[in-house]
């Protein structure tokens, strides 16, 4: 008998952790009905907050509710493994990463459990997002929860609490701390309990209760008793003093709140289940006042003076902040309106009526005017209008990351408060001391409130620059504690500030947060190595010294704005978490239906971060973890459009999916739609065959199931002339005019010529004589999607031939089709950064409202109609939707932009099999109903082939392109055609019921006549 060796038996020590996460994962799926997730992919997605650390945990659970966590923390418990819990993770400390179980709340518990105008709370599930809650009770009762952080559309009650997060509106109302009343938590030891405020009185009652309830809150009273001295001397008395643990909550005087002692523990203590947050009065009306100072520092001087006239709002920013946006193109219109300064405050004021908040603003003007030195002011009472300048202040932290032509800005010392009344001193010392160590920031944050933020240029990829980032948080944190601050004023300690709370409060206060953790989490396993005993500031880091990710080799797009690197492309996410937005813009359609991270921006940017460094996901390029992250990415550029540091995932998913399928057959749909442009020009010659062949019964779904598409949808049928052999038989008109070149796109010329054509009799209405180009010619758009690069550049060069003789000598082409125009302003100049050509064509090429608004000044025929309209994804991206706004406007078309993100069928997408479902979903978030919803008579606008494909599948309407609408208003004039569905009277392919039998003897008589050929060939060969 042989025996096994000893030494085969014997496990290294990975290959025993990862039998036992195996284990623990299968103990949880038994335990557990929401997901229970430890695959490599996912894994690598939960490494990351928004932070500057990196912590790969064990494994995933999402909890469908408060039973499914509690019963997450018993299998833990009895693997003796730690816990995170864990909302949008949007911290900038460090504390939502952790080697850990991560128990994700954000995606099934998000339900208001109760809204009580009267007495004012509401109760909430912690992965309730902050405006899910407070938009409807500020609808309804002029009720909020006051706390709004930067990140409120995303934000979770369960982070906020964690984080004892602030916000603009924390000046009127408090901190997260100040608006909890009660709590409901579960500890790791298997502790289910409810925790309140103002429990004084009840106290001696609960501890004679006994049990582990009463054994906290003894514990709790003889900690608050033992350190009540050293807590009322040590803790600042400040707006916004987050570092630490609120052990000042247990104080007499403010009545042994233990459920706002827990807010700020940032997964440390407990697993907050529910929450009962306080409601506070919501001025309907706001007047936003905006005051220039010559500085920063003075802005700041003049805190104390605009506090004492009540604003519910007082923020500040910078000029570098303004410099650094306008670098990068971001907020250009909305900059103009601040009035003339370096430094400005950003002053809210309340009223139950616009007249009572314009007037509070209109006494300070009065106030400050009549004062030496006084600032420049400007008063915005219009919601839209103060929104503008809101929107600068949001998009602080994007637009300081990245600036063009500096180094990469990073958190490490961002949110540090002092007293507002000594805030431009602190201020004045503090550029001081970046001066010293040579860092470059922008000064802003929520001035009201003496906290600041910045993000700041430090090297975290050199020893020598980690050592200097280290010292410099050293003498920076000296500098807040002497003005008597808070190390933190919202984002809480983490991993960035914990190991210096000694300086702050001193070592014994240190110690008391030890005890008070040891209270709730004796085995030390909830998030442990954060606030309390924590890693060293400078460990975990995302990057650090031994960064070194494995840049591929070869590139196909320039990365222009990340130094040609596709690394530095994929860190670019900065975890802000905007791609979460569920509610409004078109990042991210797939999260905005699954509500998966894996399927939000930041999931797909983070994996393919992980596949270049090479440790969670091994595979690289041929990954399948990464593969399955962006199957659902519908490249449909809301990410470039909407994403505060311009994450183009559309780009990056492309060069990952080439390199993927490198010696790999592609799936059916690559070759059947990606290479539509082919098909197309096939199908020309016997488009009526085809037609048949796609639409009859049995044999359009095989030929469907071949190319991997779906049986939902029917084929477009192709147009039985082609829009160029209709252009060539009519001839151009105005032959003297001055010449504009009409781009022919696949769809519109061969699938809808009617819209093309209509576009040539508007352009000739406006004056021009239209060229369109005899060469077939194809931006190549659904070769991206397949990441088809090498037929990509083939077709665009291709492209950049046939059209460079008119480009050169200044003509404008004009694109029916909002996503080829795209191509031709974005992926062109991307994948041919040196061509002089490419990028003549790229500026030379218009949507047809930009030609006519821009370039022909058109005064267009009037329709006076109601309109709904929706913007192509690509459009909203990379061209805007300005132009089209004033064409509509001197239309007088009364129409409403629809907030519909993307249609849902992204180019081929929805014609996939797999993807037709959530195609499907996408669609039925917004643009459909609202189509279905339109009165008869109103006109519905869409300028994408998808979309209006889309529009067309899932509703009994039909959306017309702009140049229809125009063609109407020549044709109809200012009422357009009488009564309902006005688009039947415009179809895109005039219907053909034409001789198909004919064609397909004539076809089929031709591949007969080849057939012999080639058998008489090789007879006689
Ligand atoms: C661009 C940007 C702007 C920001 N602006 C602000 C701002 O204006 N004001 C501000 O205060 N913060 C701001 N932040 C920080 C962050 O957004 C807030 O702290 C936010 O409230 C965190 O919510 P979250 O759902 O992302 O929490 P997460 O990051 O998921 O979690 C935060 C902490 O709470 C813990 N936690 C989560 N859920 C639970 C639970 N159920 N039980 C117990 N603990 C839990 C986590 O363990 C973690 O320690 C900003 C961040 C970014 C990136
Ligand atoms: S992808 Fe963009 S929006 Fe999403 S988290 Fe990253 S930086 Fe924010
Ligand atoms: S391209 Fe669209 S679907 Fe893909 S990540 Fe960006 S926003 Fe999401």
């Amino acid at each position: 008998m042989t025996q096994t060796p000893r030494r085969a038996l014997r496990l290294s020590g990975k290959q025993r952790a990862n039998l036992q996460a195996l284990r623990l994962a299968a103990e949880l799926r038994r335990e557990v009905r929401g997901e229970v997730r430890f695959d490599a992919g996912t894994r690598s997605i939960y490494a990351h907050d928004s932070s500057n650390y990196r912590q790969t945990p064990i494994g995933i659970v999402i909890p469908r509710d408060a039973e499914d966590v509690v019963a997450a923390i018993g299998v833990c418990r009895s693997h003796g493994v730690p816990v995170l819990p864990r909302g949008c993770g949007t911290s900038l400390s460090g504390e939502t990463v952790n080697v850990a179980v991560v128990i994700d709340t954000s995606h099934h518990m998000r339900e208001i459990l109760e809204v009580n105008p009267d007495e004012r709370y509401a109760r909430v599930q912690p992965g309730v997002v902050r405006d899910q809650l407070s938009l409807m009770t500020e609808e309804r009762y002029n009720l909020t929860f006051a706390p709004d952080t930067s990140t409120h559309a995303y934000a979770t009650f369960g982070g906020m609490i964690g984080n004892n997060s602030c916000g603009v509106h924390s000046v009127m109302a408090g901190r997260t701390s100040d608006n909890v009343e009660e709590l409901e938590v579960a500890l790791y030891d298997g502790t289910r309990l409810r925790v309140g405020n103002h429990e004084e009185q009840e106290l001696e009652r609960i501890i004679r209760e006994r049990g582990r309830r009463g054994e906290i809150y003894r514990r709790l009273r003889e900690l608050r008793d033992r350190y009540a001295d050293l807590i009322r001397e040590r803790y600042p008395d400040i707006p916004r003093r987050v570092s630490g643990y609120n052990l000042d909550e247990l104080l007499p005087e403010k009545g042994f709140n233990v459920a706002r002692a827990l807010v700020g523990t940032e997964g440390t203590c407990v697993t907050v289940l529910e929450a009962r947050v306080r409601l506070v009065h919501s001025p309907p009306a706001r007047s936003l006042l905006v005051l220039g100072y010559p500085s920063v520092y003075e802005a700041a001087d003049h805190v104390p003076e605009i506090l004492e006239h009540g604003p519910v709002g007082l923020e500040g920013i910078d000029d570098t902040l303004i410099e650094d946006m306008r670098l990068q193109g971001m907020h250009l219109q909305d900059m103009e309106l601040l009035p003339e300064g370096g430094g400005w405050l950003l002053v809210e004021f309340g009223g139950e009526s616009q007249e009572e908040s314009r007037q509070k603003a209109r006494e300070l003007m009065e106030a400050l005017g009549s004062a030496d030195g006084a600032p420049s002011m400007e008063l915005f009472d219009t919601p839209d209008k103060a929104q503008e300048i809101w929107g600068i202040r949001e998009d602080g932290l994007g637009a300081t990351a990245y600036v063009p032509g500096q180094g990469d800005h990073w958190e490490g010392w961002e949110d540090a408060a002092v007293p507002p009344e000594r805030l431009g001193e602190y201020l004045r010392d503090f550029r001081d001391l970046l001066d010293r160590y040579g860092y470059h920031t922008s000064l802003y944050g929520h001035f009201g409130d003496g906290c600041v933020h910045c993000r700041i240029d430090f090297d975290l990829k050199t020893a020598e620059g980690i050592a200097r980032w280290r010292s410099f948080i050293d003498e920076a944190a000296d500098l807040v504690v002497s003005y008597g601050g808070s190390l933190s004023g919202e984002h809480g300690d983490g991993q960035s500030r914990a190991e210096l709370l000694p300086k702050m409060y001193g070592e014994e206060l240190v110690q008391a947060f030890r005890q008070f953790k040891a209270i709730w989490d004796p085995d030390w396993k909830m998030n442990p190595g954060k606030v309390v005993e924590p890693y060293g500031i400078t460990e975990n880091l995302r990057f650090g010294k031994d960064y070194s990710p494995r840049e591929p080799e070869r590139l196909y797009f320039a990365y222009s704005e990340d130094h040609g690197s596709f690394s530095h492309a994929t860190m670019r996410c900065v975890g802000a978490g905007k791609c979460r937005d569920i509610d409004s813009g078109t990042m991210c359609p797939s999260y905005m239906v699954t509500l998966e991270e894996e399927h939000s921006t930041r999931g797909r940017a983070r994996v393919l971060h992980e596949m270049l460094r090479g440790e969670t996901i091994a595979d690289g390029f041929r990954s399948k973890e990464v593969f399955d992250a962006l199957d659902l990415c519908l490249s449909c550029k809301g990410c470039k459009g909407d994403c505060p540091v311009d994450v183009d995932m559309a780009t990056y998913k492309a060069e990952f999916l080439k390199k993927y399928y490198e010696r790999r057959l592609r799936p059916p749909e690559a070759y059947s739609m990606g290479l539509i442009m082919l098909h197309a020009r096939l199908a020309q010659y016997a488009p009526r065959l085809v037609n048949a062949a796609t639409h009859a019964p049995l044999l359009k779904d095989t030929i469907k199931r071949l190319g991997g598409l779906t049986p939902e949808r029917e084929m477009p049928p192709f147009a039985t002339q082609t829009f160029k052999a209709w252009f060539r038989e009519r001839g151009p008109k105005n032959p003297a005019s001055p010449p504009v070149v009409l781009f022919p796109d696949t769809f519109n010329n061969f699938l809808h010529p009617e819209p093309m054509k209509a576009t040539v009799e508007v352009l000739e209405d406006a004056g021009y004589r239209v060229i369109v180009p005899e060469r077939p010619l194809c931006c190549g758009r659904p070769l991206y999607d397949y990441g088809m690069l090498d037929a990509a550049r083939f077709t665009l060069r291709r492209l950049v031939a046939g059209l460079a003789p008119y480009v050169r000598e200044g003509i404008r082409v004009v694109g029916v089709e909002p996503s080829c125009v795209a191509a031709f302003r974005d992926e062109l100049p991307n994948l041919f950064p040196h061509d002089e050509d490419a990028r003549r064509l790229a500026r030379h090429t218009r949507t047809l409202a930009e030609f006519l608004v821009e370039d022909a000044d058109y005064d267009p025929p009037r329709l006076e109609r109601r309109a709904l309209v929706h913007r192509h994804c690509h459009q909203q991206a990379v061209m805007g939707f300005d132009a089209e706004r004033r064409l509509y406007e001197r239309m007088g078309l009364d129409f409403e932009v629809l907030d519909s993100g993307c249609c849902g069928l992204a180019g081929s997408f929805g014609f996939e099999r797999e993807h037709y479902e959530i195609s499907m979903r996408i669609g039925e978030r917004r643009l459909l109903p609202a189509a279905r919803g339109a009165a008869p008579e109103t006109l519905l606008l869409a300028d994408g082939f998808s979309c209006k494909t889309q529009v067309e599948h899932g509703t009994d309407r039909r959306a017309l392109h702009t140049a229809q609408v125009l063609k109407m208003a020549l044709d109809h004039g200012r009422s357009g055609p009488p009564g309902g569905r006005p688009e039947r009277h415009y179809p895109d392919v005039v219907p053909d019921g034409g001789p198909a039998l004919q064609e397909a003897a004539v076809v089929g008589g031709v591949l007969a006549g080849g057939a012999l050929l080639w058998a008489l060939k090789r007879r006689f060969a």
